[in-house]
């Protein structure tokens, strides 16, 4: 058979309990759904640094944060770096990349490896945006979600005889959640259930998660809303009222650009029935990393709990995966460029060495894998973002158990805005307690369990290279245009791995 084809459908922002076929309680995404009924639904997809250009950045090499050096929003892409992209166009594949790419500023940072791109500068807009292509800048008419898959359809259209990879990166349902029009009738005022933990007092948990700027009560604001919070709803007295308004306005916008991101998967299914790509075309939807819809009263994400951490992970290939399978396998995005590799027939190892990552091919196929890792290791490093207040942390996730080390840099302490704090831990059990609401650290009973995960950090910190916290001279890739230290370890970095492989 020819090679396949890969189309690489990626939301900004859309977390899985916001997809039916995930069980979502607040809306209907039957596009969504198709795929999960014709391919394999993935179960245990985690992000490795869960903001945008971290995720991005990971998913193009197969590498950690502070291997890429991507560790935040903004950060510059440093090319030296090899990605999937490159080595499929190595091997003939046609390669185009549209929409959102987000990997530094745009004039220095664009798509480098495809035949074909389109982007938007930075985030971009929801309504006739500006676009950027190697001919310049370009004001497109239409609505942002519609026109990714235009261009992205278009372009597949061109390719002719030879396999292609496009990446369909949408906007949506990022910030500022501006819907299409023929969309704002839907999720009537006080029609959208609430999630269970909307109220969270976060007992139990440590000062950093505690401190974070990320509630809706008191840190969604006007820019979000597109309105002031009306008189009577201000002050402490009125909080509880505050955050249903909130909710109701912050879930109808965001599912209302979701439900514009579910047509168009829609069209483009379709689309590749009328040409005949279906059965040989691998089709992935997922999203750079999750979000928080109202859980434990915040919005946002870069935190490790569940609803940020989790990429909906969708796979459709009818060649080789079972319709409507479900896959439990624990899978990062670090692993998604060696799985693409993979299934364009190469050899991850030879293709990209570079990479940290590891084909799943075979779990998309059902097969159980006996040495398949066991976690997901985890760090965020944007703590010194004033907005958003998220503390430094990193930790692991296993089927069972999480743990996470919030160790002391940045902010999240209220009155403290540059404070180096006390080192705090916190260990939910998932099977007792899969809301996250009960912080386990200090239980004595859970003393062995925790013991046994902190080796396992320890390990997966070791297997990746990445450095445990030992104090503020600690390296860590800084956010912002690249430094000369950072790309020295990134150069070194690549060249240890070409000359051992
Ligand atoms: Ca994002």
């Amino acid at each position: 058979m020819n090679r396949p084809n890969i189309i690489f459908i990626m939301s900004d922002d859309h977390a899985a309990h916001a997809i039916s076929a995930y069980g979502s309680r607040i809306n209907h995404t039957p596009h969504l759904d198709r795929l999960a009924e014709e391919g394999v639904r993935m179960d245990a997809v985690y992000c490795t640094n869960s903001i945008c250009s971290p995720s991005r950045a990971t998913i193009l090499t197969g590498t950690y944060s502070h291997i890429n050096g991507v560790s935040s929003i903004w950060t510059e892409m440093d090319y030296r770096v090899p990605t999937f992209i490159d080595a499929l166009r190595g091997v003939g594949y046609r390669t185009g990349m549209f929409g959102k790419w987000h990997l530094g500023e745009q004039e220095i940072a664009q798509p480098r490896g495809f035949d074909a791109w389109k982007i938007f500068p930075g985030q971009g807009d929801y309504i006739d945006p500006e676009m950027i292509d190697a001919s310049g800048h370009h004001t497109v008419k239409g609505y942002a979600t519609d026109i990714v898959t235009d261009l992205a359809l278009d372009w597949i259209d061109s390719v002719g005889e030879d396999p292609f990879v496009a990446m369909v990166h949408h906007k949506a349902p990022h910030r500022p959640w501006i819907p299409d029009e023929k969309h704002r009738h839907l999720y009537a005022d006080g029609s959208i259930p609430e999630p269970e933990t909307l109220f969270d007092d976060y007992a139990t948990r440590s000062r950093a998660v505690q401190g974070v700027h990320m509630t809706l009560a008191d840190d969604m604001g006007a820019d979000d809303l597109k309105q002031e919070v009306p008189e009577h709803l201000r002050g402490d007295e009125n909080r509880e009222a505050r955050v249903r308004w909130k909710y109701q306005i912050y879930m109808r916008d965001y599912l209302q650009t979701v439900q514009s991101i579910d047509d168009n998967v829609g069209r483009l299914l379709d689309h590749l029935d009328e040409r005949g790509l279906a059965e040989n075309t691998l089709v992935v939807y997922t999203s750079d990393q999750g979000f928080f819809l109202g859980d434990h009263g915040w919005f946002d994400k870069r935190l490790m709990f569940d609803q940020s951490l989790q990429m909906p992970m969708l796979v459709r290939w009818p060649a080789e995966i079972a319709a409507g399978s479900r896959c439990e396998g624990i899978i990062t995005n670090v692993d998604f460029a060696a799985t693409f590799l993979d299934v364009a027939g190469l050899d991850p190892d030879e293709a990209l060495p570079t990479s940290q990552g590891r084909s799943f091919r075979a779990l998309l196929r059902g097969e159980e894998v006996d040495d398949w890792p066991d976690a997901a290791y985890y760090r965020y490093w944007e703590h010194d973002d004033p907005i958003h207040g998220a503390p430094a942390h990193y930790g692991i996730r296993t089927a069972d158990h999480k743990l996470i080390y919030y160790y002391g840099a940045g902010l999240g302490v209220p009155g403290a805005s540059d404070a180096v704090f006390e080192p705090e831990w916190e260990l939910y059990d998932l099977r007792a307690d899969p809301s996250e609401v009960r912080n386990v650290a200090g239980d004595p009973a859970y003393a062995d369990v925790r013991a046994d995960l902190e080796r396992k950090l320890a390990d997966y910190q070791a297997r990746y290279g990445d450095e445990p916290y030992r104090g503020e001279d600690t390296p860590r890739p800084e956010w912002g245009p690249y430094d000369e230290a950072l790309f020295a370890r990134v150069a070194q970095y690549v060249a240890d791995i070409r000359s051992s492989s």
